[in-house]
């Protein structure tokens, strides 16, 4: 395979352009936070973990910040988004990606694991939406990128409360998409495949739990099903996320983009 190609072309439209990403502090989302700042994008990074948030500011440079922020509760949201405002003297993009998954067979699920789903994906992205697209309405300018899933697209298996929650995010991205377009706001969500992050590898061990095989199993299983035949990195999502973001996608608004080596297709 070609290797990954993670410097594209600086896209001059970005440089000096402010973005807050949630989850920022680990795999999907960090990345994301390293190739905006390749385009000269200030970035401040929101995560849960603070600990997580600060080593990735750290590590991505470029003057980066780092946010503790929960994204289930609108008082965190907006403490966070506040001080986003005051760290980079503004806010132009927001690229609302904090996520978690736990999996479990659809009849032993708990209620507990279905509302602890939908608080982070779901209503994390209602909240973060909602306070950042206050703002850049305002503004008259700004834009939205939301990690939804290849599972917002197809009912995965043992993965039927996330589904659920990842559907939520691709509904809510369309309908807010329609909202904010006649005053200048786009807003477009990514959907993922198999990525290779500390989600996945969890994700690795509870399948190959439940499957009953083991870990080397379920990863040879998700390649094979990949048309492009590799597992998808972190770096794969984070270059089409920078696009969403440019002027090249200035017509696009309300998609949910694949990019999941070919698994899903339409
Ligand atoms: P990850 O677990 O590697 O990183 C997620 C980050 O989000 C962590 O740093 C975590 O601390 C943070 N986070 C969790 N709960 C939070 C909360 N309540 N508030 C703020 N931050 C919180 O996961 P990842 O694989 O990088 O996933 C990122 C996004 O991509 C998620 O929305 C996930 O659903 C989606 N996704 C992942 C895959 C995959 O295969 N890894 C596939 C499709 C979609």
């Amino acid at each position: 395979m070609p290797a990954v190609s993670v410097t594209p072309p600086v896209l001059a439209e970005l440089a000096g352009k402010r973005a807050f990403v949630t989850g920022g502090g680990a795999g999907i989302g960090r990345a994301i936070a390293t190739a905006l700042t390749r385009q000269g994008v200030a970035v401040a990074i929101g995560d849960l973990d603070p600990k997580a948030a600060r080593q990735a500011a750290e590590e991505i440079g470029g003057g980066a910040a780092a946010v503790t922020v929960d994204v289930r509760r609108r008082d965190s949201v907006e403490a966070a988004f506040s001080t986003v405002l005051e760290a980079l003297g503004g806010c132009d993009i927001l690229i609302a990606n904090a996520g978690v998954s736990t999996m479990q067979h659809a009849l032993d699920l708990t209620d507990e694991e279905w509302d602890f789903n939908f608080s982070v994906n779901a209503r994390g992205v209602f909240l973060a939406n909602q306070i950042a697209g206050r703002h850049f309405v305002k503004q008259g300018t700004g834009c939205i990128v939301n990690t939804a899933s290849l599972a917002a697209k197809v009912g995965a298996p043992l993965l039927a409360h996330y589904s659920a929650s990842k559907f939520a995010v691709l509904g809510w991205t369309q309908a807010f998409a329609r909202e904010l377009a006649p005053k200048g706001i786009r807003v477009n969500a990514v959907c993922p495949g198999f990525v290779k992050t500390g989600m996945q590898s969890r994700e690795v061990e509870w399948e190959a739990h439940l499957r009953q095989v083991t870990p080397e199993r379920v990863v040879a299983d998700y390649i094979a099903q990949t048309p492009l035949g590799r597992l998808e990195l972190p770096e794969d999502v984070a270059d089409v996320v920078v696009f969403l973001c440019s002027d090249q996608a200035r017509f696009m608004t309300g998609q949910g983009v694949n990019v999941t080596g070919g698994v899903y297709m339409t």
